[in-house]
């Protein structure tokens, strides 16, 4: 650590010796990372200052950086008369906020409207949404969005969209069209748009186009996939994807359903890539309806408890069809669940009688083995029901040794930590515990690298777009594409706001440099906005690293401070332990304070404050190896 004396020294004659002391500064660490490479070993502390030390410089200029460039982004030439644009939206870096658009002529398609739920590097945001900008200025070309299916990362985003575009008609299948009625009820002040209710193998004008529909299998009732039907062929869209089979023999409805290819060119293919890059085939859903029925049937004397997606709709329905055919009663226990089945009740999707259904407080009526529980929360969510489990904080389930406790789901990426700590946990308090790891209880609603080669070969496209994945599975689908007999020159891997075009009568796919809007939106509230890095990056410093604010008051007459300053701090260091560093910030403020005063008795404080902010941020640094955000407030009297 850097002698204090010295480093306050430095700030007696300004900037001139602060820089060398910062030289020297950067001479002592590679001395010392060139000896520590030697020994074989890292210094963490000095590495965690340089990395500090570049995001605070990183963080000043970047608004202004930004902003140029994406405006240089933003100017997306005129689409040519008779070429096919596509434009990737959201959905291509990332697993969710799915949203393609395909334009022609006078006519924008819009393919799904999805969100995608905050990350961890992005606190205070609820949703982030695909930029619309692009569509918004041409929301007179729009003749449509069409809706894959209704798992959230498809439809998500329609409540905080449809308004700045004017308000669109909806197409989709029944199931969907229902969800998407249910979530607008809940922004009454969204104008619900016209949704139109279509089916497979149904053609419809849409704008100046034939749209033809095709039904697909995933884990949700009415998938759907679209072909927009341009004169050189179909854009082909599959939305969400798998396939129905028995160890690789794919069934008859599976063919059915792309026997429309048969009779139809495929110009260019859209096409989910999130288990592309696992071999083999997936395995199909009946076979876990089939383990589910060797569960409830055998849990002889225990009592059911088993946790999963309100988005695995299919798989909730048959588990409660199999419950009530074993004499069992259901509880449900998980808002969106609920929400779930009652439109696949009142769809007809779900034949159970109604006395089936119990509430959780009626369980204990019922003795143990003639009670299945369905709880949401099987990802370690902290408030959902299966951690309040964990956690014996659930007002009406306690765990018990005579539970079966089935997981089923995967653990989605992030969440490792998480499902962990809940597994752990339900195990200490005794039930016996089933996961995907031991028996076929999850499958995933997204088909393996086999099922992505028979749907190429089924669908056999002159171009190939791979999107629904993050880049590296965008990229295995792309090679996939290829060992399937696609020249390379036909695949264009995407990114967020990518414009690809199909020029020439169809006969080329051109990767345009320029890029639709693309700065993140986010919804926090209800409000959607551009995210401003620097607010999250102002978040997380606040997070990792506090914040500090110094109160200088300066008596004018004299240039000198009229008080010693005063200091609030949060998140960075304990104030009381912390006495020598105060005295020593206090000590600084005063020197700057003073010196500027000599110099310019008229100072322009604005220069003042920074000149303080960057002063006391590089001497916190120094001495705690911490960066909180520093907030200077100067008082004049
Ligand atoms: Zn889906
Ligand atoms: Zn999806």
């Amino acid at each position: 650590m850097i002698n204090k004396k010295t480093t306050l020294a430095s700030h007696e004659s300004g900037a001139k010796k602060k820089i060398s002391t910062n030289k020297t500064q950067r001479g002592r660490t590679s001395a010392s990372t060139n000896y520590e490479k030697r020994i074989g070993r890292t210094n963490h502390k000095a590495a965690r200052t340089r990395r500090l030390k570049n995001e605070s410089r990183m963080r000043r200029p970047v608004l202004s950086e930004r902003v140029l460039s994406k405006k240089h982004s933003d100017v997306v030439p005129e689409l040519p008369k008779d070429t096919v644009r596509v434009l990737t939206l959201g959905g291509v870096e990332e697993i969710g906020r799915n949203m393609t658009a395909i334009e022609y002529n006078d006519d924008i398609w819009i393919v799904d409207a999805g969100f995608m739920f905050r990350e961890d590097d992005t606190p205070g945001i609820d949703y982030i949404l695909p930029n619309t900008k692009y569509l918004e200025e041409r929301k007179e070309k729009i003749r449509g969005i069409i809706i894959t299916h209704g798992h959230l990362d498809h439809t998500g985003a329609l409540t905080y969209i449809t308004d700045a575009l004017g308000a669109p008609p909806i197409y989709t299948r029944e199931f969907t069209a229902v969800m998407i009625k249910k979530r607008y009820e809940e922004f009454p002040e969204v104008k619900l748009p016209e949704i139109i209710v279509v089916e497979p193998k149904q053609t419809l004008k849409i704008g100046s186009l034939p749209v033809t529909f095709f039904g697909t299998t995933h884990t949700i009732p009415d998938s759907m996939g679209v072909i927009i039907e341009t004169p050189y062929g179909g854009v082909v869209i599959t939305g969400d994807i798998k396939l129905d089979h028995e160890d690789g023999v794919v069934f008859k409805k599976e063919y059915e359903a792309f026997e429309i290819f048969k009779k139809k060119k495929a110009l260019v293919l859209l096409m989910d890539s999130t288990n592309t890059s696992r071999p083999g085939w997936s395995i199909p859903e009946h076979k876990v309806f089939n383990t589910f029925e060797d569960i409830i049937k055998n849990a002889k004397g225990k009592r059911l408890i088993i946790g999963t997606f309100a988005s695995q709709i299919e798989r909730v329905i048959k588990i409660i069809e199999i419950a009530e055919k074993n004499g069992r009663k259901v509880a449900i226990d998980g808002r969106s669940m609920v929400n779930n089945l009652a439109i696949a009740k009142e769809l007809g999707y779900m034949k159970v009688k109604d006395s089936t259904f119990i509430t959780l407080e009626q369980m204990p009526d019922y003795p143990v083995d003639k009670v299945l529980i369905l709880a949401t929360g099987a990802q370690g969510d902290e408030y959902a029901s299966l951690m309040r489990m964990a956690n014996e904080t659930h007002k009406f389930i306690k765990l018990r040794p005579e539970d079966i406790v089935v997981l089923s789901s995967s653990v989605i990426p992030g969440n490792e930590r998480a499902v962990q700590k809940l597994k752990d946990k339900i195990a200490r308090l005794g039930p016996h515990i089933v996961t995907y790891e031991t028996s076929d209880v999850h499958a995933s609603g997204h088909g393996n690298r086999e099922e992505a080669r028979w749907i190429h070969q089924q669908i056999k496209p002159k171009f190939f777009i791979p999107h629904h994945g993050f880049y590296y599975m965008l990229r295995v689908h792309a090679d996939l594409a290829v060992e399937t007999g696609m020249p390379e020159e036909n695949v264009v891997i995407p990114d967020t706001g990518s414009v690809i075009e199909i020029q020439e009568q169809g006969s080329k796919i051109v990767h345009l440099k320029e890029k639709a809007p693309n700065i993140t939106r986010v919804v926090e509230g209800k409000k959607v906005k551009d995210i401003q890095s620097t607010v999250i990056a102002d978040r997380k410093m606040l997070a990792q690293e506090g914040i500090f604010v110094i109160v200088a008051t300066i008596q004018m007459r004299t240039g000198k401070l009229k008080k010693s300053p005063d200091i609030i701090s949060r998140g960075f260091v304990y104030l009381r332990d912390s006495q020598e560093l105060l005295g020593q910030v206090r000590l600084l403020i005063k020197k700057i304070v003073e010196d500027t005063m000599r110099k310019y008795p008229h100072p322009d404080l604005d220069k003042l404050k920074q000149e303080l902010q960057a002063a006391i941020s590089d001497y916190l640094l120094q001495q705690t190896h911490k960066m909180p955000i520093v907030i200077p407030v100067v008082v004049t009297v």
